[in-house]
């Protein structure tokens, strides 16, 4: 392939913030980039990047900066997010988790696994990231999961040949295959962005996985899988037999895939490798019921075409009206509407968004994305997926084994069909450091992040007053208290006390502990609330107690 667009770009990386383009151009690439690309979609980018800009003014006025380049920046100062091999100039669509990014990244997957999993008792289970062809021939990937590629005859780059056309023109890419992108290329006399000039050539596809050899011999050819969930498919058969061969099962998966991009860039919207949340749930398709769906019944989510014409409306009454398929994948969809509100993204910055019956694979019964704003545009953080029981019936037939289960209801044997609800950890990540991002106001003197407790990178902070006068022997033995406790607990002594309250506040710490001289005589500690800095006094026994509770509660001031 040479000269990869990608080369060009990542040395921009090393350097964020600095891009030439500015805030109109980078806002048009993002909306590019993603899908449905209609007219209204694009108003709305528009206009969220002017929200945006507002909530961002008071922190980066006088630099103009876009709000994503300023939170790279903060995300690269403050340990959140570190460039893969930033030594040797960083490789694009790679990023890994710094010490603080790393705590916030766990928690959510937690918080995720408590909810979607354990709550439900739901199964969880970790399969290889190296599968072999075979696999992804059945799935599909080998033969299908490629992007639309084009080369520049003079200056030999290669660019996405629907972001082009999207940028340069307004045709609608969306579905469009390599000749009528072509045909559009030429129509339009679309220009390669390196030279300037009508200069490209052909479309190619060029598949998104990487291809890798297992073991010494030659041509046995293995791929590190796009999607964490063909692992749960291949070992579906024996997790069913294991545990009770019934209808409905469900299980879970936390972990990396990869997805060769062409030309990644915004940020950890387009990676080349991420995490996954993903969860199959195996049911018979005569009985599509959710068990603990009178749980979810009234929550009211916004769903719609597109952003302009989603309404608001409950589960079950999406369900009633058919705009979602069934019951299951209307349960899933409210806890990721809970879920999202409670790691930090206001309701009203994501909708779902129905796809249309020409957007979905011919298997599908049903697709709703979830999209949430961000300085980039509407992006997609979530899919739901109504599989039915294509992936099963694929990699039965192609390992030649039968994966039908025997239904007592029926008497017979059948494939289950699945609803797949599939999260990315990744941006929505990002999203949550967007929207909990707060600037410099009268209150506070520096920038920090509104995160509710239960993905804030610590449960509290610990600091003496002052090192000397047995203050910092009180306060490790605050601290160790509290980490018996099985709290995780930041402790520093250095600088102003102001300057640690400052500190703990930028990386999203909700509680600082404080012990003084009252701590000597009475044994009582300050806990200081990040949002109001309100300050409340504790006896030291019932601390762990009391963070804890405050935690739950999801209680970030005293008042
Ligand atoms: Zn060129």
């Amino acid at each position: 392939m040479g000269n990869m667009e990608e080369e060009k770009d990542s040395g921009a990386h090393k350097t964020h913030g600095q891009h030439e383009s500015g805030h109109e151009k980078q806002v048009e690439h993002a909306n590019a980039g993603g899908h449905g690309q209609g007219k209204a979609h694009k108003n709305h980018v528009q206009e969220n990047a002017k929200t945006l800009g507002v909530i961002a003014k008071e922190a980066i006025k006088e630099k103009e900066q876009p709000l994503h380049e300023h939170l790279m920046e903060i995300s690269m100062k403050r340990s959140f997010l570190i460039p893969s091999a930033e030594i040797y100039g960083a490789s694009s669509g790679f990023y890994d988790y710094g010490p603080i990014g790393c705590l916030i990244k766990k928690r959510i997957e937690n918080e995720w696994r408590r909810q979607f999993l354990v709550r439900n008792g739901f199964l969880e289970i970790e399969t290889c990231m190296v599968l072999p062809q075979i696999v992804l021939q059945a799935s599909g990937h080998v033969g299908s999961f490629s992007d639309p590629l084009v080369e520049c005859k003079k200056c030999k780059g290669s660019f996405r040949a629907d972001h082009l056309v999207s940028q340069q023109t307004s045709e609608s890419v969306q579905n469009a295959n390599a000749q009528q992108l072509v045909e559009m290329i030429k129509k339009y006399a679309v220009l390669c962005p390196n030279c300037n000039e009508p200069t490209l050539g052909e479309v190619g596809t060029f598949n998104l996985m990487f291809k890798t050899n297992v073991g010494a011999a030659e041509g046995n050819t293995a791929y590190l899988r796009p999607e964490t969930a063909q692992g749960i498919f291949l070992d579906f058969g024996r997790i069913f037999r294991n545990f009770g061969s019934k209808l409905p099962i469900a299980v879970g998966q936390v972990g990396r895939s990869f997805r060769n991009e062409i030309s990644p860039r915004q940020a950890l919207v387009r990676m080349r490798e991420f995490t996954q949340m993903e969860i199959e749930y195996f049911f018979n398709p005569q009985n599509p019921k959710m068990e603990n769906f009178s749980e979810i019944a009234d929550v009211k989510m916004r769903l719609g075409e597109d952003e302009a014409s989603a309404r608001e409306m409950g589960a079950s009454e999406a369900v009633a009206q058919k705009i979602i398929p069934n019951e299951i994948m209307a349960f899933f969809m409210a806890n990721q509407q809970l879920f999202y509100e409670r790691v930090g993204v206001p309701k009203e910055k994501f909708y779902f968004r129905v796809l249309g019956e020409k957007e979905r694979p011919h298997y599908s019964l049903g697709n709703i994305d979830m999209e949430v704003q961000s300085s980039f545009g509407w992006i997609e953080t979530v899919g739901n997926a109504y599989r039915t029981d294509f992936d099963l019936s694929s990699h039965a037939k192609f390992s030649k084994q039968d994966l039908s289960v025997f239904v007592e209801e029926e008497k017979k044997r059948l494939l289950p069909h699945v609803v797949e609800p599939s999260m990315g950890v990744d941006r929505l990540f990002w999203c949550v450091l967007e929207h909990t991002y707060r600037g410099k106001s009268a209150q506070k003197d520096w920038e920090w992040f509104d995160l509710p407790p239960c993905i804030a990178p610590y449960d509290a902070a610990v600091f003496p007053l002052m090192k000397k006068d047995g203050l910092a022997e009180k306060a490790q033995e605050v601290c160790r208290l509290l980490r018996e406790n099985g709290l995780a607990i930041n402790y520093s002594e250095s600088g102003s006390i102001g300057k640690r309250y400052a500190r703990a506040d930028e990386v999203g710490v909700c509680y600082c502990i404080t012990v003084d001289y009252d701590t000597l005589k009475d044994g009582t500690v300050t806990v200081r609330f990040r949002n109001d800095g309100g300050q409340v006094r504790f006896k030291i026994e019932e601390l762990a107690q009391k963070i804890s509770g405050f935690s739950r509660e999801g209680k970030t001031s005293l008042q």
